[in-house]
């Protein structure tokens, strides 16, 4: 905590506002994508408040974040918490930056005082100050407190000032009855609020794509249930582990998320008994995609996600993507699918799930996979296979068989 400058304006401003005396610690934070209007900017508003105290769970009081005017205010009661509490706040979607600074008087000695030491430890040559007066009540205009304070920050610490692209910018907002005084520290994780688009049915494998499709999801608020499929015991326990491990990294940015565990090797017999080798890996895909749509109906989802994209391996031809996606008659939402497989990885290694793909795996696909799988596949031929199989008992089995995982970030969510 640190007193403000001692003098005779600085004085008048403590007698007005005595409960301001110290600067007090916040951060704030900007919402994303606020061209939303009327009652939808309400809703939006309401429900990224919700999943900010959710994600801060323990560490600040709720009665601490308030809003309005297209970000919140977390006040602090030291700064010690400052750096976890930035870091829970990365995974919140519907943000577009997270800020620190203080709360102070309305006092222009105040905002210089604050603007000094937001940056004392910052390395920068150039500076902008940005005012924004919400009380108009405040006697100096914005562009006058921007030279002034901008002047005070280049005297001290020798930089100039850069309106269009400087190295640090100084926010001072003048709200009603008090002030913040602030700098952007992090960049937020963007997107709509988490849950608020509905809810779909991830398949989730380890592999490096799936886990990005269902982020890409989830970032546009859409609350994602995941699905994995494994051959167990003929394949390894690795995959269900790597997918455990992403499903829980991914729960940051849902805060609770639920993870089905499906065995597929039944399935998988009864397709290499019964129906021709090339069409293999088509009909497993088929198949997966009917047990996850029965799991979205259990769960009242409005479709499915898949990690597909168009061209990368045999199985995602156009052709065979149509020939998989028949299979189900809920939407199959495929974000990545126009992207290059580098594209993808970046998103991977962004978000944290390219260290936990990258270990080796048994996929459930590669099990009894054929050595010449169809690339083009025919549907009428399709068909014909499938009517060799009692699909609706493959799936009661596999409904019946399947586990369920929960996850929850933090553990107060
Ligand atoms: P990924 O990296 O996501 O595994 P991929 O490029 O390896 O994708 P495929 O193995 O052909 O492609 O799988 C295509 C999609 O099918 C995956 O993105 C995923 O959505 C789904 N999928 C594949 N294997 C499984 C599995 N074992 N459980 C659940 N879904 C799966
Ligand atoms: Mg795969």
């Amino acid at each position: 905590m640190k007193r403000r400058g001692q003098n005779t304006s600085a004085l008048f401003s403590f007698q007005k506002f005595s409960y301001l005396y110290f600067m007090q610690p916040v951060i704030i934070i900007h919402h994303h994508e606020i061209t939303l209007k009327g009652n939808n900017r309400k809703w939006f508003e309401q429900k990224l408040l919700k999943n900010v105290r959710t994600a801060l769970g323990e560490l600040v009081p709720h009665s601490a974040i308030t809003g309005g005017y297209g970000r919140f205010v977390i006040q602090l009661q030291s700064e010690s918490k400052s750096e976890l509490i930035i870091e829970r706040l990365k995974y919140v979607f519907g943000l577009s930056n997270i800020c620190i600074g203080v709360k102070v008087e309305q006092d222009i000695d105040a905002f210089t005082n604050a603007s000094l030491d937001l940056l004392k430890d910052e390395q920068f040559k150039t500076i902008r100050v940005t005012t924004r007066r919400a009380d108009k009540n405040f006697p100096i205009g914005s562009m006058e407190m921007n030279a002034k304070v901008g002047a005070a920050i280049c005297e001290k610490f020798n930089v100039r000032a850069n309106l269009t692209g400087p190295d640090e910018t100084i926010f001072i907002e003048i709200a009603d009855k008090v002030a913040y005084v602030y700098r952007a520290k992090v960049q937020g994780a963007g997107g709509l609020p988490s849950s608020i688009s509905g809810k779909v049915v991830s398949l989730i494998s380890a592999g490096f794509d799936s886990p990005v499709a269902s982020w890409q999801m989830m970032k546009r608020g859409v609350t994602t249930v995941f699905v994995h499929f494994h051959s167990m015991p003929y394949t390894s326990q690795n995959s269900i582990d790597q997918v455990k491990q992403i499903v829980e990294l991914l729960t940051k940015y849902q805060f609770k998320s639920k993870l089905y565990l499906v065995p597929f090797a039944d399935v998988q017999n009864e397709i290499v008994l019964k129906t021709p080798m090339p069409l293999r890996v088509i009909l497993y895909r088929r198949l997966m995609v009917r047990i996850a749509e029965a799991i979205a109906f259990k769960e009242k989802a409005e479709g499915l996600v898949t990690g597909e994209a168009v061209g990368q391996v045999a199985s995602q031809t156009l052709r065979n993507i149509r020939n998989i996606d028949n299979a189900a008659t809920l939407p199959i939402l495929r974000p990545i699918s126009g992207n290059d497989k580098e594209e993808t990885m970046v998103i991977a290694r962004k978000i944290g799930t390219y260290d936990i793909s990258k270990e080796p795996y048994d996929d459930c696909c590669s099990f009894l996979a054929p050595r010449k799988p169809e690339t083009w596949s025919n549907f009428h031929e399709i068909e014909v296979a499938e009517a060799n199989l009692d699909i609706p008992t493959l799936i009661a089995l596999a409904m019946e068989k399947q586990t369920i995982e929960q996850f929850s970030f933090p553990q107060s969510a």
